[in-house]
């Protein structure tokens, strides 16, 4: 059975199409410039890469030139033969502790959610109505980013404001990141051969959380009300005091939005560097001797060795730490200097085999206290999984209605 993964932004369209359940990758890609001058898209099939130039009005336009690409390629026969579309969410809210279906109504609570993220709801749900028109047959499924964290108590959750702020404004933590945490939590497990265990996950890209996992469920996370919290990022600042926000919006004379758009694209690495936010560049200004990459890496590190410290503590020990997305998966320098800074917990780093990029590996000695990995994220394929148990439990569901069992 096919099931499409899709991940919309306000200009552009993620997609992999898998075969479920053996999880085969059919084809994937990305539309760009949507809605702009100059777009275009590039599909990978059968380890050949495409580039198209085509005129992509709006999200409709690029999915129906997927469904066109996808009986081109014999993917499909027919449209019927998508059963299930999984749509990427970054703010599921209180409202979705799972993978949903898009019912207008679900939608809805969506398009309420828009103003605690307001540059990834409103381009999810031009995804949803998108896929809608264009293979109506199908199931549309929400995977949100937030859901794996909303069994963090009361407790870890709430922010030391007034309690009202909560109840009417829906101020607290809500993570992100959820669905890769998720996916490494039990990748990981499954490289233990056991459930019963407390892991520190940590996705260490562009953006940066990390999460504590008590036998696979989530009991804390770095991000908060959005992702501008917890770690320092390529960009964003992540935890700091928060009278630096309105301190500095006076002494710039600025706008909440401009201190907003300061705290999330100029902060961060490339703000104490000066000179990027990709951490390849801070490691090459590193190699030859710039003190501000020298300093900005120091910060970035030392914050994930505090989370890890942390969570080590609220979870009453760790059975494996892992590293995972851009920086956690590829960068050896990050990772040796996140271990070397837990010596004190006694993991010791296995330097050889810390000498990779993007693989599934143990990156510790066998004496070490607690085991670290590396593993690759996937948050494609979580999504294609979520969505094809949820398929199967409508068509039950179905099923027996159908039968009149219920
Ligand atoms: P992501 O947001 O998960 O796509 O991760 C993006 C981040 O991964 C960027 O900061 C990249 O610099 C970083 N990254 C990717 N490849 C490498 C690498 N070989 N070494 C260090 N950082 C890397």
């Amino acid at each position: 059975m096919i099931v499409l993964s899709v991940n919309a932004g306000s200009s552009s369209l993620k997609f992999q199409a898998y075969d479920m359940p053996e999880e085969n990758v059919l084809i994937s890609g990305v539309f760009e410039r949507i809605g702009m001058k100059e777009s275009f898209y590039t599909i990978k099939i059968n380890g050949e890469k495409i580039k198209k130039e085509v005129e992509l009005k709006n999200h409709e336009s690029a999915l129906e030139i997927l469904m066109e690409e996808l009986i081109d390629n014999q993917i499909v026969e027919s449209l019927d033969e998508i059963k299930a579309i999984g749509h990427r969410i970054a703010q599921g809210g209180p409202y979705f502790d799972k993978t949903e279906e898009m019912t207008e109504e679900n939608i809805k609570k969506v398009r309420e959610l828009s103003a605690l993220a307001p540059l990834h709801n409103p381009a999810a749900i031009k995804g949803i109505k998108a896929a809608k028109a264009v293979v109506p047959n199908a199931l549309q499924a929400g995977a949100f980013d937030t859901a794996f964290h909303q069994t963090i108590e009361e407790e870890n959750y709430l922010y030391p404001v007034p309690y009202e702020w909560c109840e009417k404004y829906n101020v607290r933590k809500y993570g992100f990141h959820g669905t890769s945490h998720k996916y490494v939590a039990y990748r990981m497990n499954e490289i233990l051969g056991r459930y019963n265990t407390k892991l520190i996950t940590c996705h260490i890209g562009n953006g940066a959380s990390i999460s504590a996992i008590k036998e696979g469920i989530c009991i804390n996370t770095s991000m908060g009300l959005t992702p501008n919290s917890g770690l320092m990022m390529g960009s964003r600042c992540g935890d700091m005091d928060p009278t630096v926000v309105t301190y500095m919006t006076k002494q710039l004379e600025c706008t909440a939005e401009e201190m907003d758009e300061i705290l999330n694209k100029q902060s961060g690495l490339l703000g104490i560097s000066g000179i990027s936010s990709d951490s390849r560049d801070i490691e090459d200004g590193m190699k030859i001797g710039n003190p501000r990459c020298n300093l900005a890496q120091k910060m970035f590190t030392n914050r994930i060795i505090d989370y890890i410290a942390k969570y080590y503590v609220e979870l009453g020990g760790c059975d494996a730490i892992v590293f995972t997305a851009g920086i956690g998966e590829n960068s050896i320098h990050t990772r040796r200097e996140v271990i070397d800074g837990l010596a004190a917990l006694g993991v010791k780093i296995d330097e050889e085999a810390n000498e990779c990029r993007g693989v599934e590996r143990l990156i510790t000695t066998e004496d070490s206290a607690i085991p670290c990995y590396i593993i690759p994220t996937n948050e494609e394929l979580m999504i294609a999984r979520d969505t094809y148990m949820l398929y199967q439990e409508k068509e039950k569901e179905k099923e027996l209605i159908e039968n009149e069992i219920i």
